[in-house]
């Protein structure tokens, strides 16, 4: 593997994006940092660093929590849902407009194929933002019959109005760069809220990209703000700051217990989209056909670096030796290669860092008495590339079945017929986490039955991970607290006034 050829360079209008000078976004404007912090930017496909961003510190953060809070208490709270609605779908079509130029910078920031990126900036980019544009009109609260204190009925009027939190704090790491920051972005703007971002360290320049892209699209300076920085200063600013009324982070599980105690001196309000371990349950009578691609785009999308990868699969003896070779087989036919070049179907891990801790992962793996299948190995040359790697006969007390990797590494495990349905969801449930999970069968009864004894946010039948703006994701357990997407997205964003009147 080398550097990406002449012929994959970005477009002169990505390579003029890149050289410029990366400041924060903060109230409209473009402002370096106060201590004159800069985090230089690495395309993980070649290592070659693409550009250099400001570093955000906590006198930063004070400023853009401020620009967020005068933008929440400006025109943004007194406009009517009308204009709100209208500006994000502006807001949408200047994503869709801008697809080539995102795409290229997702693509060198993060190292994802370019089809995945064009994929997720329209489908979690601008089709989000208009579902969430829907929404902006149809918030309301409700009238309720009561007769508080001695008043007869008829006398007194309950109604209660929804009301947006106020300032919001997101944070959100480098796996889907622009997916993560819209999915917070959407239900904040549709229910009125201001919002300070702060990308991860290794990817914060699709997050400035759509900090440009809202102020063009009409947004009103200081309701989107855009601050990179290192975690344990900015986002650890962000997360204890009392000007902030919510935090909305997705990260890891370990994170996500600091933003935890960080909030807790104005008791902000907290969701959380954290890590996955989630099993993919596969019958005897499934069809091998739609298993087999769907086994590998589950564990291997992303370069498995994706909270809802299908990391273990549970899968019936009689089909087991068939699923494991199929699996093998595809998966080393991925084409391994800079996203930009349209045969890469399989780029780099994020970072170095990254890579060493899959792989000692795949050693730790090569320890027990699991049998390594395929993969295990870094590619030489440029670029953290890995193999997708495959652990068969894995059990739920090894390290590699149990914790989350966040790499292309797959645990398959068998069970038989003398396995109740109620024993194999004992041991997908054999985990702290609880975020997605998948039954493949053609029985329907087995299918129902199945999907409700797996202890997760969501689970999806004959497919794995179903995401779609309208369908409510978050985890149970420790994958963390609340819902995003759908109706059920909004609610974090909001809070419920009740009035009452005594005629
Ligand atoms: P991470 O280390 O938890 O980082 C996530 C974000 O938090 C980054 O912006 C990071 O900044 C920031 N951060 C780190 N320490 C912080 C602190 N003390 N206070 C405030 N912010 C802090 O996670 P990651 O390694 O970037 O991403 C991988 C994890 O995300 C996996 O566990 C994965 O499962 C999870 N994830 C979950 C979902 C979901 O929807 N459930 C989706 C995608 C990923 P830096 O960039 O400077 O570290
Ligand atoms: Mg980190």
């Amino acid at each position: 593997m080398s550097a990406a050829p002449e012929s994959f360079s970005p477009s002169p209008d990505t390579q003029a994006y890149l050289a410029r000078q990366h400041d924060l976004l903060i109230g409209g404007e473009r402002v370096p940092a106060s201590s004159g912090e800069s985090i230089a930017v690495y395309d993980p496909a070649t290592e070659a660093q693409i550009a250099t961003v400001a570093g955000a510190g906590p006198e930063d953060i004070d400023r853009a929590v401020a620009a967020a809070r005068a933008a929440f208490k400006g025109d943004w709270s007194t406009m009517t849902a009308y204009e709100r609605a209208r500006l994000m779908l502006n807001y949408a079509d200047e994503i869709e407009r801008n697809l080539p130029l995102i795409a290229e910078v997702e693509v060198l920031e993060n190292g994802m194929p370019r089809m995945i990126s064009e994929y997720t900036i329209m489908k979690f980019g601008a089709e989000f933002l208009r579902y969430y544009a829907g929404w902006v009109t149809k918030i309301h609260g409700m009238t309720i019959p009561v007769s508080p204190m001695d008043a007869r009925n008829g006398e007194t009027l309950t109604y209660t109005k929804r009301e947006p939190v106020g300032v919001v704090g997101a944070i959100i790491p480098w796996n889907a760069p622009l997916a993560m920051a819209i999915l917070k972005l959407a239900p904040a703007l549709a229910t009125g809220c201001t919002i300070v971002l702060k990308p991860a360290e290794l990817t914060p320049l699709t997050a400035l990209l759509l900090g440009e892209l809202a102020e063009k699209a009409g947004i009103p300076a200081g309701v989107v703000n855009v601050v990179p920085g290192y975690g344990q200063t900015a986002g650890a600013a962000l997360a204890e700051h009392p000007g902030v009324n919510k935090i909305s982070f997705t990260g890891s599980t370990a994170v996500g217990k600091e933003i935890i105690r960080a909030s807790a001196g104005n008791l902000k309000k907290v969701t959380l989209e954290l890590g996955g371990k989630s099993p993919f349950v596969v019958f005897p009578d499934a069809n091998l056909e739609s298993v087999i691609p769907g086994a590998v785009r589950g564990a291997f999308f992303l370069q498995g670096q994706n909270c809802m990868a299908s990391t273990r699969l549970f899968v019936h003896e009689d089909v087991f030796e068939p699923i494991v070779d199929g699996i093998c087989q595809m998966a080393g036919a991925m084409q391994p290669g800079p996203g930009l070049d349209p045969a890469s179907m399989l780029g780099p891990l994020i970072s170095g860092q990254q890579r060493e801790r899959v792989l000692s992962y795949i050693e730790a793996g090569k320890q027990t008495d699991a049998e390594l299948r395929c993969g295990g190995e870094a590619l030489p040359g440029k670029g953290f590339f890995l193999q997708p790697t495959v652990f068969a006969r894995t059990k739920m007390d090894m390290k590699i079945a149990r914790e989350e990797i966040f790499g292309p590494v797959l645990c398959v495990q068998a069970f038989s017929d003398s396995d109740s349905l109620e024993d194999i969801a004992a041991e997908a449930n054999d985990t702290d986490y609880g975020l997605s999970g998948s039954v493949w069968t053609r029985d329907i009864s087995v299918a129902h039955k199945m999907a409700a004894l797996i202890d997760s946010g969501q689970v999806s039948i004959n497919c794995h991970a179903a995401v779609d703006p309208a369908i409510p994701f978050g985890g149970n357990k420790q994958s963390g607290w609340g819902r995003e997407f759908g109706m059920e997205g909004l609610e974090p964003y909001l809070k419920t006034k009740a009035t009452t009147v005594l005629f």
